[in-house]
């Protein structure tokens, strides 16, 4: 309850059983990740319907982000499985290879090799084999291994750099999108999108999904291609969020670039008032341990000091053989980074102009609490924009979104230091305010006496009204 900064966990086979889940959700999962990249869709119908049901067995909401598969180009499968490459060998990779071994493997994206001259570097299997191109010939394209390994059936291939031609979003991914609408996801994360088109298309398709039943869900943009990098304010200009996908990422600018653009991309969704996710192998050596390394734990505390919404584990909670301690493991690390300083509020919105009444009023309340030190933020929202607004900076305050919206409920379990709960709001706003303390009290966050800052929208009732502020003395119940 204490923790600010979410935790996104991807389920699989080490976790698709309601007790794993359950206990899952009540050790901190905020959001469930449902990775499109293996499964059918079935498979994520009935794991959504798990989650809801441990949601609702702990007692809190938790959000559902559909992960697409996007465009990862991929070598085909092998006569044996996998073969062995050795540094040095020639290898070549040819969309009408049916079958791979030792001297060559097929390819799911036939386009490659019109996007490939020699010289360019190929890493399979997130960079742990390097090939150097020596020729395109037709479909054919001829490699040296520079660094070799083993290389089993379907695994990726990245260009270094960047620079692929495939586009992000597949028929699959059309597909799924309404799988995902259908089966009630909250959030879609779009795999390797380019640019904002990418994101404005997924959404568009989402929107339509979702028409029938009035439901818009949020986009979060994976950045994981190197030319989405100096594209960055557009994609986050057309997304809800963007998550550091620094498995990809990785592959194509070079790992050691990685952890300041983590930075950057982190205060770049922050500044745009858009949500920031930090994801893969934040806790990888627990696939197999009880415990995390040092250099994990400190990984997991600095994006917290970055000022992530969340983290997210991948492997770890999907198969790995410890995924209810991993999720232990990460709310403690959380808890613990958010002690630090830098968690003071961050007064950088203090120059900014604002055109919107809701947003001033956000801000205002910000202000007020961090110099009155009153005991929580409580915004009665229908859209949660206003409690959106206020997370974008820190502040050791708890924020407390109530709203009769389930949708608004929802996708606040991914923003960082918002806690939410159902409060049907009609009626005199005196007695919605007296409402709003009564659960608050009910819920056990305030105690008579404490001071609150609430913000509202007068009438009540209207998305973007929020219009009100006022600073409460919470009565006795
Ligand atoms: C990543 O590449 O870091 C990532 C999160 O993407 P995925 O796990 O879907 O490959």
């Amino acid at each position: 309850m204490d923790r600010s900064t979410k935790i996104v966990a991807t389920i699989g086979p080490a976790s698709s059983d309601l007790a794993t889940l359950t206990r899952m959700v009540c050790a901190g999962v905020n959001v469930v990740r449902l990775n499109f990249s293996h499964g059918k869709a079935q498979d994520h119908s009935d794991r959504a319907r798990l989650v809801r049901e441990a949601a609702a067995d702990c007692g809190c909401e938790v959000a559902i982000m559909a992960d697409l598969q996007g465009p990862k180009i991929r070598v085909g499968k092998f006569e044996h499985g996998k073969i062995l490459l050795e540094a040095g060998a020639k290898f070549v990779l040819d969309a009408e290879c049916e079958l791979g071994n030792e001297q060559q493997v097929g390819l799911d994206y036939k386009e490659l090799p019109r996007d490939l001259k020699p010289g360019d570097i190929l890493l399979l299997n997130d960079g742990l084999i390097v090939l150097v191109v020596d020729a395109v010939v037709g479909s054919a394209i001829h490699t040296t291994v520079k660094i070799g390994g083993e290389l089993s059936n379907n695994k990726g291939i990245n260009r270094q750099g960047g620079g692929l031609s495939a586009p992000a979003l597949t028929a699959k991914d059309m597909e799924d999108i309404k799988t995902a609408v259908a089966l009630g996801a909250d959030y879609i994360a779009v795999s390797f999108p380019k640019n904002a088109s990418d994101m404005i298309m997924a959404r568009q398709l989402a929107n339509i999904a979702g028409e029938p039943q009035q439901r818009k869900l949020l986009m979060i943009a994976k950045i994981e291609r190197a030319e989405a990098i100096p594209l960055l304010q557009e994609i986050l200009d057309a997304s809800d969020g963007i998550m550091v996908a620094r498995g990809d990422l990785a592959v194509e600018v070079g790992n050691a670039a990685v952890p300041a653009l983590q930075k950057r991309m982190i205060k770049m969704a922050r500044a745009s008032n858009k949500l920031a996710i930090t994801a893969t192998q934040m806790m990888e050596s627990m696939i197999v341990n009880a415990v995390p390394t040092r250099a994990e734990v400190s990984d997991v505390a600095n994006a917290v000091l970055d000022g992530t919404d969340a983290v997210m584990a991948s492997a770890e909670t999907a198969s790995g053989k410890y995924p209810v301690e991993t999720v232990e493991a990460m709310a403690a690390i959380c808890l613990e980074a958010e002690k630090a300083d830098v968690c003071k509020l961050d007064t950088d919105f203090l120059n900014a102009s604002f055109s919107r009444i809701d947003q001033s009023i956000a801000y205002g309340a910000l202000f007020t609490a961090y110099h009155l030190r009153v005991k929580a933020i409580v915004a009665l929202t229908e859209s949660g924009s206003t409690t959106l607004w206020m997370s974008r900076h820190s502040i050791d305050i708890p924020i407390y979104a109530l709203t009769p919206s389930i949708a608004t409920l929802r996708k606040s379990a991914l923003y960082r230091n918002v806690r939410s709960f159902e409060l049907v709001q009609s009626g005199e706003s005196k007695d919605v305010l007296q409402a709003a303390q009564n659960l608050l009290l009910e819920k056990h966050v305030v105690r008579p006496g404490d001071l609150i800052v609430v913000t509202w929208g007068e009438p009540m009732g209207q998305i973007g009204g929020t219009n009100s502020l006022k600073i409460v003395k919470v009565g006795a119940h």
